[in-house]
């Protein structure tokens, strides 16, 4: 957005890499990664498929890229992958499954809790047929709107997608925050699925970075589709760095972000012409009503407060992260108990 927003909780993005992080990239060593030569690289790698409990894994520019590698690597062309109408591989990456893997998506309704019905996996699973496109992948995402997935489901899930000869995804792009939510290590979250993806630039706070895990075969083949796709990077240690400096340091305090979302929860929730959902992790999101939905919006704005807002503002969605700690939750609960305080009457106190 700009300047004027000095506590931004629109994503969990927008974290920008403080000095010791910025420390490490500079120190980092660096070689070829299109070579294989980048150490930093290597490690990174390493680490993460070990924490993921992988044979191996990729660093990808962008989690988008990550989800399209993993889509082209399951499926070839004419093949199906199944997948929610919310999740971020179907509807927010440009269709590039379509565009770029002719991959066709087969889209089902998400339950308020983010999961699929069972029921409806299993009966949009086509037979062997020439009329049909062949149902390849299950892709889950973990976590949803920033919604936990229950382990049992996933385990369902999966076992399921398996007993029809699926292969399964996890977009894990905040992986981390389901397994801090869950108190469980990340390789558990990570076991049921054949590859998962995993976001270094938003809660954990890398400024640049993904990574791609699975088995040494699948992993191959995704190096060969980054430099397709154009992800085959050089001195990315650089970059690398910063993503082994955020697995040190960053995991843990998701739990922060997670007492933070719940407390600004808490705090709107007692404002009227608000409706709260109690978070799972570090996302919120806030119904506002109709008649102060402008307004409101338009003071947290002059209030220099950062929010992503939808369907006319009557749609809110507060993140948590590395760069809003509590000080900012309690200078956002202020300034919105402020607006409703001053009488609101869909006019903007100001
Ligand atoms: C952010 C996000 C991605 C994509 O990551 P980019 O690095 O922004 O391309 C994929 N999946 C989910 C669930 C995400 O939240």
């Amino acid at each position: 957005m700009n300047t004027a927003v000095r506590h931004d909780f629109r994503s969990d993005t927008v974290t920008r890499p403080g000095p010791a992080m910025r420390a490490a990239m500079a120190a980092a060593e660096v070689g070829d990664d299109v070579f294989g030569d980048d150490p930093t690289v290597r490690r990174l790698e390493a680490r993460m498929a070990d924490m993921l409990g992988k044979e191996a894994s990729l660093f990808v520019p962008s989690g988008t890229q990550s989800n399209l590698i993993a889509l082209m690597a399951h499926c070839e062309r004419g093949d199906e992958y199944i997948v929610g109408q919310t999740a971020h591989c179907y509807r927010w990456e440009a269709g590039g499954a379509a565009v770029l893997g002719s991959i066709q998506p087969q889209p089902l309704t998400n339950q308020p809790d983010g999961t699929l019905l069972l029921a409806d996996i299993e009966a949009t699973i086509k037979p062997d047929d020439p009329h049909f496109a062949r149902t390849r992948l299950l892709a889950l995402e973990n976590t949803i709107g920033g919604k936990v997935l229950p382990l049992s489901y996933v385990d369902a899930a999966t076992a399921m997608a398996r007993r029809h000869g699926l292969a399964c995804h996890l977009d894990g792009a905040r992986v981390f925050n389901a397994a801090v939510a869950l108190g469980v290590s990340v390789d558990t979250l990570a076991r049921p699925f054949d590859t998962v993806s995993v976001c270094l630039s938003k809660g954990l706070g890398a400024p640049v970075g993904s990574v791609f895990a699975g088995s040494a075969p699948i992993i191959a083949k995704g190096r060969r589709l980054r430099k397709m796709l154009g992800g085959g990077l050089r001195q990315s240690g650089i970059l690398a760095a910063a993503g082994l400096y955020a697995l040190e340091h960053n995991v843990e305090r998701l739990a922060d972000d997670h007492a933070n979302a719940r407390a600004l929860a808490q705090g709107l929730s007692a404002l009227p012409g608000l409706s709260v959902s109690k978070p799972d992790t570090n996302i919120v999101f806030v119904n506002v009503a109709a008649k102060y939905a402008s307004a409101f919006a338009e003071h947290l704005a002059g209030q220099g407060i950062g929010v992503t807002s939808a369907y006319g503002a009557t749609q809110q969605r507060w993140v948590t992260h590395l760069d809003v700690g509590k000080a900012a939750v309690a200078t956002a609960l202020a300034a919105a108990s402020e607006f409703f305080a001053a009488g609101a009457t869909g006019t903007p106190a100001r």
